[in-house]
């Protein structure tokens, strides 16, 4: 018979086929963690997550009693829920795991270094050991799933959502901050590659919309606030300065994106020099007359080209030409994408179309009458005379689309669109469940895209309501009513007011936590001076574990330091890094946060007490921390500590912060080669 309290746990080394086997000794990995306390079995396996791997871990869960599962094998960013999810079929409580990433941060990034790969990999393990041992079986909360969608956007794509949605039995409530519906579809003359009329197109749709009697239509509106737990959200929407509360169960975002503003510096004027879209809204009304128009395709960066943008410049070319082909029509651009449309390139080129192929340093130049550029092609410098030039400018996110994705904590690319929840970046577990993308939101799409990524998203919300129940896990932070001493400290740390004051017997007060508005970003447990907060799995406990865990074995002679890494940005960048293959040196042990608030100063004086060299704390870059401010607070309570470290006479230099992006893995690579060159230059911090 098994006791509670006996920790007796599992650890599995995959060999990931040989991507892991081939830089680390997994032989070695299994010994070691054989003699590890707690540890009852060490077993390789070819490939855990294989059917075969899951079912021996079934198997030994049963076999040995195993109360804890630790796994030494990719990012828990895109397998945890698996292994959990198969641990739940064989009766552990899936808390009770934990993951070791010796694939990305040992085997794919010390590929020539397999001794330190090797080393780094055991404590990795070690840490991931101590921590489980820790780890307490969280209790599961069942959340009834409210059968109703918000869709936000009621351009092409949010309107084929919210339809096929209400077709498919959900009332939607269909926001939209316009005046009226249709979304920049509804701006065009013509769609691309059809050729049919954009109005006829979007006007079907909306009348299908407007008459549905499951769809509510809310225009001018906005959304201001979202709140309640996951498959019940409460969302505060404001129109015309009133402010009303939808409950819904899920939610689809499809805002779309925007034709960036020409800059002050350029030469439009909205006469003879305007943008596509408004070439698009003059041809629609009749209104184009010129006879020599010069199209522009934007190339000025590289990363904000936009194959949509391109074929609707292409498109565009071809129709002033057809209605006169006496025109002449010129249609410069710095790159053209090999998948676009070959036969509107052949049809351009058959009107008289005349390509220009302009360098991307020496962009054309408007004066008075001429365009002037060098054209790449003829290889000459030419002058083309113009009546109207049309600036085909890239399509970039909505103004508004940063405080939404913060809003429902979605993830946004380097140059703000909303992530696929798919993408390796940030697999779906990150996205909360309920929320889904789709259209140009994601990336500039064309209208048939949008349309099935509309239908996409509708699909997997009906699928998401179906489930009508969800279960998730228990309150992330929780009070230890023994240890708080109702100060009320906590209250105004959180940041998502999930916590207040209860009267308790006795003369103290006592701090409660609302589990359906905690976001789960660890704040309040740094802040509380009783430390009678505690959070899963990212406890005092569990994060002194791993430090422990990895200085305890610290080899005289040896530098380390600790990378405390925020999943959303350092950990993420991290993971990308390894995917990329890209190598850095093996001296730092990666702990991951759930967000930088969780940086605690104890755990980095703790770190140093303990023989630390150097601490590292990655955070999300400002403005972007998906818990309101963490990152911000993490900064002060880094400043704060640099400033005591230095009066204390210990060089703050071994304690610094860098912000990340996820999708940002050269810099993390930079920031880590530079940080263990200044920690090598330092030297042994000398404390132990
Ligand atoms: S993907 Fe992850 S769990 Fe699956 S075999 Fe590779 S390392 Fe192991
Ligand atoms: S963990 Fe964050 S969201 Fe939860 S109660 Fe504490 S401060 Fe609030
Ligand atoms: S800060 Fe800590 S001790 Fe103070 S009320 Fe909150 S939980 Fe209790």
């Amino acid at each position: 018979m098994v006791s509670d309290s006996e920790v007796r746990t599992g650890v599995f080394i995959c060999d990931c086929g040989k991507k892991i086997a081939d830089v680390v000794d997994v032989e070695e990995l299994e010994q070691e963690a054989a003699r590890l306390p707690g540890v009852c079995v060490a077993r390789r396996e070819t490939y855990s997550c294989s059917k075969a791997g899951l079912r021996d871990i079934k198997e030994a869960v049963s076999e040995h009693s195993l109360n804890r599962v630790v796994v030494a094998g990719c990012t828990p960013r895109t397998h945890e829920r698996l292994f959990r999810t198969a641990l739940e079929e064989s009766g552990l409580n899936g808390s009770q795991f934990e993951m070791v990433n010796v694939r990305e941060q040992c085997a794919c990034v010390h590929v020539e270094e397999k001794a330190s790969a090797t080393r780094k990999a055991l404590d990795l393990v070690r840490m991931g050991v101590a921590k489980a041992a820790l780890l307490q079986p969280q209790e599961r909360v069942e959340v009834e799933v409210t059968p109703a969608v918000l869709v936000i956007g009621g351009g092409i794509s949010g309107l084929t959502a919210a339809l096929s949605v209400a077709r498919g039995g959900s009332p939607v409530k269909l926001v939209e901050r316009e005046e009226g519906l249709g979304g920049q579809v509804a701006r065009l003359h013509t769609l691309y590659p059809t050729g049919e009329s954009a109005k006829e197109f979007i006007e079907e749709r909306i009348r299908a919309v407007e008459e549905h009697a499951g769809i509510e239509v809310l225009t001018r509106a906005v959304v201001r606030d979202v709140d309640g737990p996951v498959g019940d959200y409460r969302v505060a929407v404001e129109q015309d300065g009133r402010t009303s509360q939808l409950n819904v169960g899920a939610v689809i975002v499809a805002v779309g994106a925007q034709e960036l503003r020409p800059a002050d510096t350029s030469d439009y004027d909205g006469l003879r020099v305007i943008t596509q879209l408004e070439l698009e809204q003059a041809l629609e009304e009749g209104r184009v007359q010129a006879c020599q128009v010069v199209m522009i395709l934007d190339g000025a960066d590289e990363a904000n080209y936009s194959p949509v943008s391109a074929a609707a410049a292409l498109k565009n070319c071809i129709l002033v030409k057809r209605a006169n082909p006496a025109s002449e029509v010129s249609f410069c651009f710095a790159d053209l994408d090999a998948g676009l449309g070959r036969t509107e390139v052949k049809e351009a080129r058959e009107l008289g179309v005349r390509f220009v192929k302009y360098d991307r340093r020496q962009p054309p130049r408007i004066t008075g009458g001429v365009v002037e550029v060098f054209d790449q092609l003829q290889t000459e410098q030419v002058s083309l005379p113009h009546d109207l030039v049309v600036l085909a400018l890239p399509q970039v996110p909505q103004d508004d689309a940063e405080s939404l994705a913060r809003k429902f904590r979605i993830p946004v690319d380097d140059r703000g669109f909303f992530l696929e929840p798919n993408t390796r970046l940030r697999p779906g577990t990150y996205v909360p469940e309920g929320v889904f993308v789709c259209g140009s939101a994601h990336y500039p799409s064309d209208v048939q895209e949008s349309v099935f990524q509309g239908y996409r998203a509708a699909a997997r919300a009906l699928r998401y309501l179906s489930e009508g129940r969800i279960v998730s896990e228990g309150p992330p932070a929780r009070v230890v009513e023994t240890l708080c001493i109702g100060c009320g400290t906590c209250v105004e740390s959180c940041p998502f007011q999930a916590i207040s004051m209860v009267d308790r017997d006795g003369a103290l007060n006592l701090s409660s936590i609302d589990e359906s508005l905690c976001k789960g970003c660890g704040n309040c447990t740094v802040v509380c001076p009783a430390k009678a907060i505690v959070m899963e799995p990212y406890t005092d406990r569990q994060l002194i574990a791993q430090i422990e865990a990895v200085l305890a074995e610290k080899p005289d002679g040896e530098l380390r330091s600790i990378g405390l890494m925020c999943e959303w940005s350092g950990y993420a960048a991290a993971d990308l890094a390894g995917a990329e293959g890209r190598q850095y040196p093996p001296q730092m042990r990666i702990i991951r946060l759930g967000c930088s608030a969780r940086f605690d100063p104890y755990l980095v004086l703790w770190a140093f007490l303990r023989g630390a060299d150097g601490v590292l704390l990655g955070a999300c870059d400002p403005g972007m921390c998906h818990y309101v401010g963490g990152n911000e607070r993490a900064e002060a309570r880094v400043e704060g500590l640099r400033k005591m470290l230095k009066e204390a006479g210990f060089d703050p230099r071994r304690l610094h912060l860098e912000w990340f992006r996820p999708d940002d893995a050269e810099k993390f690579v930079e920031v880590v080669k530079e940080f263990t060159d200044e920690i090598d230059y330092l030297g042994s911090a000398g404390i132990r």
